[in-house]
Protein backbone atom coordinates (compact mmCIF):
# COMPACT_ATOMS: atom_id res chain seq x y z
CA UNK A 1 0.00 0.00 0.00
CA UNK A 2 1.79 3.29 -0.80
CA UNK A 3 0.14 6.86 0.49
CA UNK A 4 -1.72 7.36 -3.04
CA UNK A 5 -3.77 4.32 -2.35
CA UNK A 6 -7.12 4.36 -0.27
CA UNK A 7 -6.39 3.26 3.43
CA UNK A 8 -6.84 -0.58 3.30
CA UNK A 9 -6.11 -2.67 6.15
CA UNK A 10 -6.95 -6.45 6.50
CA UNK A 11 -9.60 -7.49 8.54
CA UNK A 12 -7.99 -8.85 11.49
CA UNK A 13 -9.75 -10.92 14.54
CA UNK A 14 -7.88 -9.45 17.57
CA UNK A 15 -7.21 -11.92 20.29
CA UNK A 16 -4.60 -9.92 21.45
CA UNK A 17 -3.90 -7.58 25.03
CA UNK A 18 -6.39 -5.32 23.16
CA UNK A 19 -7.70 -3.33 21.62
CA UNK A 20 -10.38 -5.85 20.91
CA UNK A 21 -12.91 -6.06 18.04
CA UNK A 22 -15.16 -3.63 17.83
CA UNK A 23 -19.06 -4.08 17.21
CA UNK A 24 -19.92 -2.50 13.93
CA UNK A 25 -22.98 -0.13 15.81
CA UNK A 26 -19.77 1.47 17.29
CA UNK A 27 -17.84 1.78 14.04
CA UNK A 28 -21.18 3.44 12.61
CA UNK A 29 -21.48 6.00 15.35
CA UNK A 30 -18.02 7.07 15.03
CA UNK A 31 -18.44 8.00 11.40
CA UNK A 32 -21.22 10.39 12.51
CA UNK A 33 -21.32 13.79 10.88
CA UNK A 34 -18.95 16.04 13.82
CA UNK A 35 -20.60 18.20 15.55
CA UNK A 36 -18.66 21.07 18.04
CA UNK A 37 -17.42 20.07 21.41
CA UNK A 38 -19.23 22.72 23.00
CA UNK A 39 -22.66 21.97 20.79
CA UNK A 40 -25.09 21.64 23.42
CA UNK A 41 -25.96 18.17 21.81
CA UNK A 42 -22.62 17.31 22.21
CA UNK A 43 -23.11 18.45 26.16
CA UNK A 44 -25.68 15.84 26.52
CA UNK A 45 -23.60 13.15 25.06
CA UNK A 46 -21.11 13.80 27.51
CA UNK A 47 -23.41 13.17 29.97
CA UNK A 48 -25.15 10.62 28.78
CA UNK A 49 -21.20 9.20 28.79
CA UNK A 50 -20.82 9.93 32.42
CA UNK A 51 -23.88 8.39 32.95
CA UNK A 52 -22.61 5.11 31.29
CA UNK A 53 -19.75 5.24 33.17
CA UNK A 54 -21.06 5.38 36.67
CA UNK A 55 -23.27 2.49 35.89
CA UNK A 56 -20.68 0.23 34.83
CA UNK A 57 -18.47 1.41 37.40
CA UNK A 58 -20.97 0.57 40.11
CA UNK A 59 -20.55 4.27 41.52
CA UNK A 60 -22.33 7.23 42.62
CA UNK A 61 -19.39 9.30 42.40
CA UNK A 62 -20.04 13.02 41.29
CA UNK A 63 -16.26 12.98 39.65
CA UNK A 64 -16.75 10.30 37.00
CA UNK A 65 -15.37 10.96 33.69
CA UNK A 66 -13.45 10.59 30.27
CA UNK A 67 -9.82 11.59 29.66
CA UNK A 68 -9.31 12.39 26.57
CA UNK A 69 -5.99 10.05 26.12
CA UNK A 70 -5.31 6.27 26.95
CA UNK A 71 -5.60 4.26 29.53
CA UNK A 72 -1.57 5.16 30.66
CA UNK A 73 -3.34 8.66 30.90
CA UNK A 74 -6.05 7.72 33.18
CA UNK A 75 -3.56 6.11 35.26
CA UNK A 76 -1.27 9.50 35.03
CA UNK A 77 -4.47 11.88 35.96
CA UNK A 78 -4.87 9.41 39.52
CA UNK A 79 -1.10 9.77 40.12
CA UNK A 80 -0.55 12.99 39.28
CA UNK A 81 -4.02 14.60 41.12
CA UNK A 82 -3.75 13.03 44.34
CA UNK A 83 0.43 12.99 44.91
CA UNK A 84 2.30 16.13 45.90
CA UNK A 85 6.61 15.62 45.90
CA UNK A 86 7.10 14.24 49.51
CA UNK A 87 3.99 12.07 49.65
CA UNK A 88 3.82 8.16 50.28
CA UNK A 89 2.90 5.84 48.12
CA UNK A 90 2.79 2.26 48.40
CA UNK A 91 2.63 0.62 44.97
CA UNK A 92 2.08 -3.54 44.71
CA UNK A 93 3.80 -4.97 41.60
CA UNK A 94 3.00 -8.21 40.20
CA UNK A 95 3.88 -7.27 36.70
CA UNK A 96 4.64 -4.39 34.25
CA UNK A 97 1.65 -2.12 35.29
CA UNK A 98 1.97 -1.72 38.82
CA UNK A 99 6.19 -0.99 37.90
CA UNK A 100 4.36 1.66 35.23
CA UNK A 101 2.06 3.26 38.37
CA UNK A 102 5.83 3.16 40.52
CA UNK A 103 7.70 4.83 37.91
CA UNK A 104 4.89 7.82 37.55
CA UNK A 105 4.63 8.08 41.11
CA UNK A 106 8.60 9.07 41.79
CA UNK A 107 7.78 11.55 38.36
CA UNK A 108 5.33 13.50 41.32
CA UNK A 109 7.96 13.26 43.53
CA UNK A 110 6.26 10.98 45.38
CA UNK A 111 8.37 8.39 47.92
CA UNK A 112 7.51 5.28 46.51
CA UNK A 113 7.31 2.08 48.74
CA UNK A 114 7.16 -1.16 46.62
CA UNK A 115 5.29 -3.98 47.37
CA UNK A 116 6.29 -7.05 44.97
CA UNK A 117 4.84 -10.28 44.35
CA UNK A 118 6.18 -12.79 41.31
CA UNK A 119 4.66 -12.58 38.34
CA UNK A 120 2.34 -14.94 37.44
CA UNK A 121 0.78 -14.62 41.12
CA UNK A 122 -1.15 -11.89 42.96
CA UNK A 123 -0.15 -9.87 45.72
CA UNK A 124 -0.57 -11.10 49.31
CA UNK A 125 -2.47 -8.88 51.49
CA UNK A 126 -0.11 -9.93 54.11
CA UNK A 127 2.41 -8.34 52.13
CA UNK A 128 0.24 -5.32 52.20
CA UNK A 129 -0.10 -5.56 56.06
CA UNK A 130 3.68 -6.30 56.73
CA UNK A 131 4.43 -3.22 54.41
CA UNK A 132 2.11 -0.55 56.08
CA UNK A 133 3.38 -1.20 59.80
CA UNK A 134 6.56 1.10 58.53
CA UNK A 135 4.73 3.68 56.33
CA UNK A 136 1.74 5.78 55.99
CA UNK A 137 0.56 6.09 52.54
CA UNK A 138 -1.54 8.82 51.18
CA UNK A 139 -2.46 6.10 48.42
CA UNK A 140 -1.94 3.09 47.96
CA UNK A 141 -2.04 1.41 44.53
CA UNK A 142 -3.00 -1.64 42.79
CA UNK A 143 -3.43 -3.19 39.24
CA UNK A 144 -6.65 -5.46 39.62
CA UNK A 145 -6.17 -7.16 35.62
CA UNK A 146 -2.15 -7.61 35.80
CA UNK A 147 -2.49 -8.31 31.52
CA UNK A 148 1.27 -9.14 31.34
CA UNK A 149 0.59 -12.17 33.38
CA UNK A 150 -3.26 -12.93 33.37
CA UNK A 151 -3.67 -12.48 37.06
CA UNK A 152 -6.84 -11.36 38.99
CA UNK A 153 -5.93 -9.61 41.68
CA UNK A 154 -8.64 -9.88 44.74
CA UNK A 155 -9.38 -6.23 45.95
CA UNK A 156 -11.98 -6.45 48.69
CA UNK A 157 -8.69 -7.14 51.52
CA UNK A 158 -6.23 -4.65 50.58
CA UNK A 159 -8.62 -2.40 50.55
CA UNK A 160 -9.70 -2.50 54.19
CA UNK A 161 -5.73 -2.85 54.83
CA UNK A 162 -6.00 0.90 52.61
CA UNK A 163 -9.06 2.28 54.83
CA UNK A 164 -7.84 1.11 58.36
CA UNK A 165 -4.06 3.00 57.35
CA UNK A 166 -6.02 6.31 56.07
CA UNK A 167 -4.50 5.89 52.53
CA UNK A 168 -6.49 6.86 49.30
CA UNK A 169 -7.19 2.93 47.88
CA UNK A 170 -6.71 3.35 43.77
CA UNK A 171 -7.22 0.69 41.00
CA UNK A 172 -6.30 -0.05 38.06
CA UNK A 173 -9.31 -1.56 36.11
CA UNK A 174 -8.01 -1.02 32.13
CA UNK A 175 -8.10 -4.93 31.57
CA UNK A 176 -10.93 -5.91 34.15
CA UNK A 177 -13.99 -3.45 33.58
CA UNK A 178 -16.82 -4.75 32.04
CA UNK A 179 -15.41 -8.01 31.50
CA UNK A 180 -15.27 -8.77 35.48
CA UNK A 181 -17.07 -7.37 38.31
CA UNK A 182 -15.37 -3.89 40.05
CA UNK A 183 -17.47 -2.89 42.30
CA UNK A 184 -16.01 1.10 42.78
CA UNK A 185 -18.35 1.89 46.05
CA UNK A 186 -18.99 -1.32 47.56
CA UNK A 187 -15.30 -2.38 47.32
CA UNK A 188 -14.55 1.21 49.16
CA UNK A 189 -12.16 2.07 46.20
CA UNK A 190 -11.43 6.20 46.00
CA UNK A 191 -9.78 6.32 42.50
CA UNK A 192 -9.99 4.38 39.55
CA UNK A 193 -9.18 4.49 35.66
CA UNK A 194 -9.80 2.19 33.24
CA UNK A 195 -9.67 2.05 29.25
CA UNK A 196 -11.82 1.76 26.20
CA UNK A 197 -9.74 -0.64 23.71
CA UNK A 198 -9.65 -3.69 26.41
CA UNK A 199 -13.58 -5.27 27.52
CA UNK A 200 -15.43 -2.22 26.64
CA UNK A 201 -14.73 -2.50 22.81
CA UNK A 202 -14.13 0.64 21.78
CA UNK A 203 -11.74 2.21 19.90
CA UNK A 204 -8.51 3.04 21.85
CA UNK A 205 -7.92 6.40 23.05
CA UNK A 206 -9.80 7.22 25.69
CA UNK A 207 -9.59 6.60 29.76
CA UNK A 208 -12.77 6.28 31.98
CA UNK A 209 -11.93 7.39 35.44
CA UNK A 210 -13.88 7.93 38.49
CA UNK A 211 -13.09 9.94 41.93
CA UNK A 212 -14.67 9.24 45.66
CA UNK A 213 -15.48 12.36 47.59
CA UNK A 214 -12.68 11.82 49.85
CA UNK A 215 -9.98 11.46 46.91
CA UNK A 216 -11.55 15.11 45.70
CA UNK A 217 -11.29 16.51 48.94
CA UNK A 218 -7.56 15.35 48.50
CA UNK A 219 -7.66 17.22 45.25
CA UNK A 220 -8.93 20.26 46.64
CA UNK A 221 -6.99 19.80 50.03
CA UNK A 222 -3.36 20.19 47.55
CA UNK A 223 -0.90 22.52 48.81
CA UNK A 224 0.87 22.55 45.78
CA UNK A 225 -0.29 22.66 41.67
CA UNK A 226 -0.55 19.92 39.49
CA UNK A 227 2.23 19.48 37.45
CA UNK A 228 0.48 18.88 34.39
CA UNK A 229 -1.64 21.32 32.60
CA UNK A 230 -3.49 18.96 30.71
CA UNK A 231 -4.52 15.85 33.31
CA UNK A 232 -5.02 18.65 36.41
CA UNK A 233 -8.30 17.52 37.40
CA UNK A 234 -9.30 20.90 39.48
CA UNK A 235 -9.54 22.19 35.15
CA UNK A 236 -10.68 19.37 34.16
CA UNK A 237 -13.25 19.36 36.00
CA UNK A 238 -15.60 22.17 34.83
CA UNK A 239 -15.41 20.87 31.77
CA UNK A 240 -17.55 17.67 32.24
CA UNK A 241 -19.27 18.13 35.66
CA UNK A 242 -19.54 22.04 36.00
CA UNK A 243 -22.75 23.96 35.64
CA UNK A 244 -21.36 25.82 32.84
CA UNK A 245 -18.96 23.96 30.49
CA UNK A 246 -15.78 25.85 30.51
CA UNK A 247 -13.68 25.32 27.59
CA UNK A 248 -10.59 23.32 28.63
CA UNK A 249 -9.70 21.11 25.66
CA UNK A 250 -11.01 20.31 22.67
CA UNK A 251 -12.79 16.46 23.36
CA UNK A 252 -12.11 14.27 20.55
CA UNK A 253 -16.03 14.27 19.29
CA UNK A 254 -15.64 10.91 17.18
CA UNK A 255 -14.30 8.83 19.84
CA UNK A 256 -16.64 10.26 22.65
CA UNK A 257 -19.32 8.96 19.67
CA UNK A 258 -18.46 5.45 19.36
CA UNK A 259 -17.97 5.10 23.34
CA UNK A 260 -21.81 6.18 24.13
CA UNK A 261 -22.68 3.37 21.37
CA UNK A 262 -20.19 0.89 22.93
CA UNK A 263 -21.44 2.03 26.98
CA UNK A 264 -24.78 1.73 25.17
CA UNK A 265 -24.24 -2.49 24.04
CA UNK A 266 -22.85 -3.24 27.52
CA UNK A 267 -25.58 -1.91 29.35
CA UNK A 268 -28.58 -3.68 26.58
CA UNK A 269 -26.45 -6.95 27.25
CA UNK A 270 -26.46 -6.62 31.06
CA UNK A 271 -23.14 -6.06 33.23
CA UNK A 272 -23.78 -9.47 35.00
CA UNK A 273 -24.58 -11.12 31.60
CA UNK A 274 -21.54 -9.66 30.45
CA UNK A 275 -19.24 -11.08 32.85
CA UNK A 276 -20.85 -14.41 32.40
CA UNK A 277 -20.05 -15.03 28.88
CA UNK A 278 -16.33 -13.84 29.16
CA UNK A 279 -16.38 -16.67 32.05
CA UNK A 280 -17.86 -18.75 29.46
CA UNK A 281 -15.94 -18.07 26.42
CA UNK A 282 -12.65 -18.65 28.63
CA UNK A 283 -13.42 -21.89 29.78
CA UNK A 284 -14.45 -23.09 26.11
CA UNK A 285 -10.55 -21.92 25.11
CA UNK A 286 -8.92 -23.58 27.99
CA UNK A 287 -10.67 -27.05 27.08
CA UNK A 288 -8.80 -25.98 23.33
CA UNK A 289 -5.86 -25.11 24.37
CA UNK A 290 -5.38 -27.50 26.90
CA UNK A 291 -5.95 -30.18 24.19
CA UNK A 292 -3.47 -29.27 21.94
CA UNK A 293 -0.40 -28.96 24.85
CA UNK A 294 -1.00 -25.41 26.28
CA UNK A 295 -0.15 -24.68 29.83
CA UNK A 296 -1.97 -22.00 31.92
CA UNK A 297 0.52 -19.58 33.66
CA UNK A 298 -1.54 -18.55 36.38
CA UNK A 299 -3.32 -20.85 39.22
CA UNK A 300 -7.10 -21.51 38.41
CA UNK A 301 -8.27 -19.16 41.29
CA UNK A 302 -6.58 -16.29 40.26
CA UNK A 303 -6.94 -16.45 36.07
CA UNK A 304 -8.54 -13.40 33.90
CA UNK A 305 -11.03 -14.84 32.00
CA UNK A 306 -10.21 -12.08 29.44
CA UNK A 307 -6.87 -12.12 28.79
CA UNK A 308 -4.83 -16.53 28.66
CA UNK A 309 -1.67 -16.40 29.61
CA UNK A 310 -0.34 -19.78 28.24
CA UNK A 311 2.82 -21.03 28.54
CA UNK A 312 4.95 -22.05 24.97
CA UNK A 313 4.85 -25.82 24.31
CA UNK A 314 8.99 -26.99 24.50
CA UNK A 315 10.55 -26.49 20.90
CA UNK A 316 7.77 -24.06 19.43
CA UNK A 317 9.20 -20.99 17.54
CA UNK A 318 6.49 -18.40 18.99
CA UNK A 319 7.10 -15.37 17.08
CA UNK A 320 6.92 -17.35 13.84
CA UNK A 321 4.10 -19.18 14.80
CA UNK A 322 2.16 -15.66 16.15
CA UNK A 323 3.18 -14.20 12.81
CA UNK A 324 1.73 -16.99 10.51
CA UNK A 325 -1.97 -16.78 12.76
CA UNK A 326 -1.85 -13.30 11.86
CA UNK A 327 -1.11 -13.84 7.86
CA UNK A 328 -2.36 -16.97 7.61
CA UNK A 329 -5.61 -16.67 9.25
CA UNK A 330 -5.78 -12.82 10.19
CA UNK A 331 -5.64 -13.94 13.86
CA UNK A 332 -3.22 -11.29 16.06
CA UNK A 333 -2.73 -12.78 19.69
CA UNK A 334 -0.38 -11.31 22.12
CA UNK A 335 3.57 -12.35 23.17
CA UNK A 336 5.15 -11.96 26.67
CA UNK A 337 5.80 -8.99 28.09
CA UNK A 338 9.50 -7.97 30.26
CA UNK A 339 10.49 -11.48 31.56
CA UNK A 340 7.68 -13.24 30.11
CA UNK A 341 8.81 -12.02 26.35
CA UNK A 342 9.26 -14.86 24.30
CA UNK A 343 7.64 -17.85 27.29
CA UNK A 344 4.19 -16.77 26.91
CA UNK A 345 1.05 -16.04 24.65
CA UNK A 346 -1.64 -13.76 26.24
CA UNK A 347 -4.65 -14.24 24.41
CA UNK A 348 -7.16 -11.75 24.50
CA UNK A 349 -10.92 -12.57 24.68
CA UNK A 350 -12.09 -9.27 25.71
CA UNK A 351 -15.44 -7.97 24.86
CA UNK A 352 -16.69 -8.01 21.48
CA UNK A 353 -13.52 -10.77 20.71
CA UNK A 354 -15.46 -12.96 23.43
CA UNK A 355 -17.25 -15.53 21.74
CA UNK A 356 -16.98 -19.22 20.51
CA UNK A 357 -16.48 -18.18 16.87
CA UNK A 358 -13.25 -16.19 18.33
CA UNK A 359 -12.24 -19.39 20.45
CA UNK A 360 -13.31 -21.65 17.64
CA UNK A 361 -11.31 -19.75 14.87
CA UNK A 362 -7.67 -19.61 17.08
CA UNK A 363 -8.61 -23.34 17.81
CA UNK A 364 -8.59 -24.51 14.30
CA UNK A 365 -6.25 -22.57 12.91
CA UNK A 366 -3.69 -23.93 15.41
CA UNK A 367 -4.86 -26.98 14.81
CA UNK A 368 -3.58 -26.59 11.52
CA UNK A 369 -0.26 -24.85 11.86
CA UNK A 370 0.95 -27.29 14.78
C1 LIG B 1 -3.56 -1.67 28.53
C2 LIG B 1 -3.28 -1.37 29.97
C3 LIG B 1 -2.84 -0.10 30.41
C4 LIG B 1 -2.48 1.00 29.48
O1 LIG B 1 -3.51 1.39 28.65
P1 LIG B 1 -3.15 2.15 27.26
O2 LIG B 1 -4.50 2.42 26.71
O3 LIG B 1 -2.33 1.18 26.47
O4 LIG B 1 -2.38 3.37 27.60
C5 LIG B 1 -2.70 0.10 31.77
N1 LIG B 1 -2.93 -0.88 32.66
C6 LIG B 1 -3.32 -2.11 32.27
C7 LIG B 1 -3.57 -3.17 33.31
C8 LIG B 1 -3.50 -2.39 30.92
O5 LIG B 1 -3.88 -3.61 30.53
Amino acid sequence: MAYQDELNTSRRYLMGPGPSDVHPRVLKAMATPLIGHLDPEFVDIMDDIKAMAQRTFQTQNHLTFVVSAPGSAGMETCLVNLLEPGDEALICIHGLFGGRMADIAERCGAKVIRVEAPWGGPVDPQQVKAALEHCSPKVLAIVHAETSTGVLQPLEEISRLARESGALFLVDAVTSYCGVEVKVDEWGIDAIYSGTQKCLSAPPGLSPVSFSERAVEALEQRKTKVQSWFLDLSLVRSYWAGARRAYHHTAPVSAMFALREAYRLVLEEGLENRFARHRRNHELLKRELEALGFEFLVQPDYRLPMLNAVKIPEGLDEAALRRRLLDEYNIEVGGGLGQFAGRIWRIGLMGESSTPNHVNMLASALRAIL
